[in-house]
Parts: structure tokens; C-alpha cells; sequence
């Protein structure tokens, strides 16, 4: 009855699902929760604020594709996303920049350390924590040790376990200094959240003729595998099969687990009209949890109550009820995973995408662009 099957209904599966339906496939999209939306899934809580259940989640992007393909399904509510840490009590913008230098030091000395990082760097750039420590100018270094200490190292330990240089550098500098006056967490161009919420705008990709949703069902209780042949409902099934899950979970973890980092949202409704002031503030050297959101304002909702969730990382189990959210990325868990690729490699009709499928952090944008890119070789064949 299908062309194509999909499993999962997260940024990667929709995006496939309506291109694949575009030119003329008949699609099924079998999702294990009860929702469509993935890990960007928001809806209304019991006091009408709109949350997102998985973390917050911020529309960001350079390329113009991502950000026009997902405006033919939402408009938008332009926000410039500012993050502060709460340093031992005093709120400073992360990423670091040019403001929060002046707020660190007195005006004298930060006027002299500006000038420095300026003549080092450039007016705008963006340098990575580690590069900066590692600086031949020790007033430069005294700066990257002011932040190492006070937003990375024990972010990074609460967040990963790990300290900053045992993490993959990539992670690291995803939060540069900011040699810059922008206290916008992203430089982006085209930034901001879909107008209505990611689920509306998700339905809206879903809502085609050629798409058949599903909820509720684990996709491998409806597909199998034997070799080389896939088999749907215990038929063998030759369309194509975009699956979106983990990845060693398709083949039972036969060789082990692939390590995530998991969390756990504890949300909590106020009865007052703000908490924060923020919506996100970064407890970078104090707590148990990496940082509180307060949704409305991210979403610009205007409500007489409030809704803050704090979140609490731990290292993934697999324990029922547990979601994998980050991979953690180091040689020997890139080995594991080439392992599980290696068995899928083997069976022509299915494909890896998204950021469990591959084993890869990717953003909102970069995942859409990469279904695009995967759809659009599909398409020709
Ligand atoms: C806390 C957090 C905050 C983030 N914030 C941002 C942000 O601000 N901006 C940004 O651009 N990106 C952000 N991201 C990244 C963003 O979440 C991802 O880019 C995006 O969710 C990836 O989409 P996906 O479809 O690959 O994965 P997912 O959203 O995880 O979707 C995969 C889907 O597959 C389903 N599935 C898995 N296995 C099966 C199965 N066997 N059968 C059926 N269904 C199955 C899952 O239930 C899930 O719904 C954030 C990520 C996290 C964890």
C-alpha cells in the first residue's frame, strides 16, 4: 500500500515525509510517541502556557533553504534568543562578549582588555574557549580563565560529566567568546519560533493527501529484517525506509549501547506574571541543573501566570521512559556506531537521518537540510 516508510515524526521524518509525498509517493509515518514534533514538540500546559516538553527550542539559521522550506508551513515570531548565566548570583550574557567584560571588570581594566582582544581577533569574531586559554598574552589568558571558570567547566561537567578538553572541541565551540556588543545567543540572520509552535507547524508538513500518520507504535513492531530484505507486517517490503531512531536499537544493541546524555524537565507553573526576566539563565557555577527556561518569553505568550522548567542531566540508560538526547561524540563511541552502519549499509532500502540515526548533534535547520538532501537523491531514483 506504501511507497516509503518512515519512522519517526521528529524535523527528519516530516521534512521527508512531505517531499517524498510532493512527488508522489504514498508515505507512512510510524511514530513511537503519542505526538508528532520529535524533541521540538510543544503544546499548551494545563494553565494554558505554551511549553515545549523536550527543552526549549530555538528556530536558528544562515540558509535561506531551511528557513524558506519551513516558512511555507508557519509565520513567525522574530526573536533574538539572549541567554545570561547566573554567575554566583549576578546575571551576565553568555556567550561571552564585549558587554559582559565591562560588567566583569572595572572600566579602566576592561577598556584595556578590550583593546586587546580586538587587536588579537578582530571586531566580531568568534573564539573558541580553549584557543583563548591558550593565548601568548596573559591578560588574555587571565580573561579565558575568568570564563572557563565561571560559564564552562562546571556547565560542561553538569551537562556532559566531562570537563571541557575531554569533550569533542566541537561542543565546546558551539558557545564561543564574542568579540562583539551582541548579547544574541546566535548570529544567525533568520532566527526566531514558529508563530503558532513547532506542533502546528509540524502538522501543517504532515497535512498531504499522500501522507499516512501513525502514533503510538514502535516502528519495529511493524517492520523486521532478514539479511538484505525488509519486511513489513511480515511482507517483504521493497519501497524505501527512512528511519530516524537510534541506531543500534534497529539491530537490538547487539554490540552494546551507543552512549547518550539523557535529561530530566521539571516544570513548574507560578502563579505570577514573571520568574526571571529571561528565557534561558545558565547556572554556570552553582546547582544541579544547567539552566531554567521561562517559555513566555520565548514565545512571547502574554499570560497572568508562568511556566519555568529546570533541567537535570544524566548520563542515558536505556531505562524505559529515558530519551536519548545527546550523542556523545569521542573515537571509540564513533567506532561502535560504524559497527551498527556497517548492518544497515547492508540492506539497499534504508536510510539513516536524523540526530539519533546518525549519531550527530545537528540543529533544527541542518536537519531539515539534510532531509531535503536526502529526499532530493530519492526523488531520482
Ligand atoms: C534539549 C535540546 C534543545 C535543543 N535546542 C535546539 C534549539 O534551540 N535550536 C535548534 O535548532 N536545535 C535544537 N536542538 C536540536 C533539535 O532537537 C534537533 O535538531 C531535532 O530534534 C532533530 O530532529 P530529528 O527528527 O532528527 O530527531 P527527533 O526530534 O528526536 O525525532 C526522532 C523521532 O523518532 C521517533 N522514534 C525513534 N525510534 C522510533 C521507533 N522505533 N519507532 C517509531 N518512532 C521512533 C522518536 O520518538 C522521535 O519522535 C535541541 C536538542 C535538545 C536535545
Amino acid at each position: 500500500m506504501f511507497d516509503s516508510v518512515i519512522i519517526g515524526a521528529g524535523v527528519a521524518g516530516c521534512v521527508a515525509a512531505r517531499e517524498l509525498a510532493e512527488a508522489g509517493r504514498e508515505v507512512l509515518v510510524l511514530e513511537q510517541r503519542e505526538h508528532i514534533g520529535g524533541n521540538c514538540y510543544d503544546e499548551l500546559d494545563e494553565h494554558g502556557i505554551l511549553i515545549h516538553k523536550y527543552g526549549p527550542h530555538i528556530f536558528h539559521t544562515r540558509e535561506p533553504r531551511a528557513y524558506d522550506y519551513l516558512s511555507r508551513f508557519t509565520k513567525w515570531y522574530a526573536f533574538g534568543h539572549e541567554v545570561v548565566a547566573n554567575v554566583h548570583g549576578t546575571l551576565i550574557p553568555v556567550p561571552f562578549n564585549l558587554n559582559t567584560l565591562h560588567m566583569v571588570y572595572d572600566k579602566e581594566k576592561a577598556d584595556e582588555l578590550e583593546k586587546k582582544l580586538i587587536e588579537a581577533f578582530g571586531m566580531e569574531s568568534r573564539v573558541p574557549i580553549l584557543k583563548l586559554r591558550q593565548h601568548s598574552d596573559p591578560d588574555i589568558r587571565q580573561i579565558a580563565d575568568y570564563v572557563y571558570e565561571n560559564i564552562f567547566l562546571h556547565y560542561t561537567m553538569k551537562q556532559w560529566g566531562q570537563t571541557p578538553e575531554e569533550i569533542d572541541p566541537a561542543v565546546t565551540e558551539r558557545v564561543p567568546v564574542l568579540i562583539s556588543y551582541d548579547n544574541r545567543y546566535f548570529q544567525e540572520p533568520y532566527q526566531g519560533m514558529p508563530l503558532d509552535g513547532y506542533t502546528p507547524m509540524f502538522k501543517a508538513m504532515l497535512d498531504h493527501p499522500g501522507i499516512r500518520v501513525m502514533t503510538g507504535v514502535d516502528a519495529r513492531t511493524r517492520l523486521s529484517f532478514e539479511g538484505e530484505q525488509v519486511f513489513f507486517d511480515g511482507k517483504a517490503f521493497e519501497g524505501e525506509v527512512i528511519y530516524t531512531g537510534p541506531l543500534d536499537e534497529l539491530f537490538d544493541c547487539r554490540f552494546g549501547r551507543l552512549p547518550y546524555r539523557s535529561l530530566h524537565f521539571d516544570f513548574e507553573y507560578l502563579e505570577q506574571e514573571d520568574y526571571q526576566g529571561h528565557s534561558v539563565v545558565n547556572y554556570t557555577v552553582s546547582e544541579d541543573f544547567t539552566r531554567i527556561t521561562e517559555f513566555k518569553y520565548l514565545t512571547g505568550q502574554k499570560a497572568p501566570g508562568t511556566t519555568i522548567v529546570r533541567e537535570y542531566p544524566f548520563a542515558y540508560t536505556g531505562a524505559k521512559g529515558e530519551i536519548p538526547y545527546y550523542s556523545i561524540a569521542n573515537e571509540e563511541n564513533q567506532k561502535l556506531y560504524e559497527r551498527y552502519k556497517e548492518l544497515l549499509d547492508k540492506i539497499p532500502n534504508v536510510y539513516v537521518l536524523g540526530r539519533l540515526a546518525e549519531y550527530k548533534y545537528y540543529n533544527i535547520d541542518a536537519m531539515v537540510l539534510r532531509a531535503l538532501m536526502l529526499t532530493d537523491r530519492l526523488k531520482k531514483s
